[in-house]
C-alpha cells in the first residue's frame, strides 16, 4: 500500500508529487508518432515507463501526494496524464535515478520545485520534447 503520509526526511524534503501524477504535452498516440520521428528524447524509455492516466485519476494521485489537487500541474495546459511504473509510492523514490531520462532530470525545467519542496532545479530547460503542432 502506498504511505499516506510523506516520507520528507528520507527524501531531503521531496515528497515525489511531481512524478505521481504529470502531464507532458503529448497523449499517447501522440507521443509513439514523435518517438517515431525522432523528435523525443530517450523516447523508447518514455513509451516503456509511462502509464496513461484520467485527469480525475491524476487529480486524485496528486491530492494523495501531496498536491493539493486543485492546479496539479501548474506549467502545462495541454497534453495528457500520466504517471511512472518506476516511481515506488512508498520511499517516494524513483528506482532508476541514475538512469531516468532527460524529461525528468531537467524538471522542473529551470524554476523551482511548484509543489513546495525544498529542491530547486538543477539543470536548465534542455526541450526534450520538441513540440509539434
Ligand atoms: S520538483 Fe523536485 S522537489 Fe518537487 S516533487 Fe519533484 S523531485 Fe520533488
Ligand atoms: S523515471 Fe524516475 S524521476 Fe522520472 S517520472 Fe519516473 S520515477 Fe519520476
Amino acid at each position: 500500500m502506498p504511505s499516506q503520509s510523506p516520507k520528507t526526511s528520507d527524501t531531503g524534503g521531496c515528497t515525489g508529487t511531481c512524478c505521481a501524477a504529470f502531464r507532458i504535452p503529448h497523449t499517447p498516440a501522440s507521443l509513439k508518432r514523435a518517438v517515431r520521428q525522432g523528435r523525443v528524447l530517450d523516447g523508447d524509455q518514455l513509451l516503456d515507463m509511462l502509464i496513461p492516466l484520467t485527469p480525475k485519476e491524476a487529480r486524485e494521485r496528486n491530492r494523495q501526494f501531496g498536491g493539493d489537487g486543485d492546479n496539479p500541474f501548474p506549467w502545462s495546459d495541454r497534453g495528457h496524464h500520466f504517471t511512472c511504473r518506476h516511481w515506488d509510492e512508498d520511499t517516494r523514490l524513483c528506482t532508476i535515478y541514475e538512469e531516468r531520462p532527460m524529461m525528468c532530470r531537467e524538471f522542473p525545467y529551470g524554476k523551482d520545485c511548484p509543489f513546495g519542496c525544498d529542491c530547486k532545479a538543477g539543470e536548465p530547460p534542455g526541450g526534450w520534447s520538441k513540440r509539434s503542432k
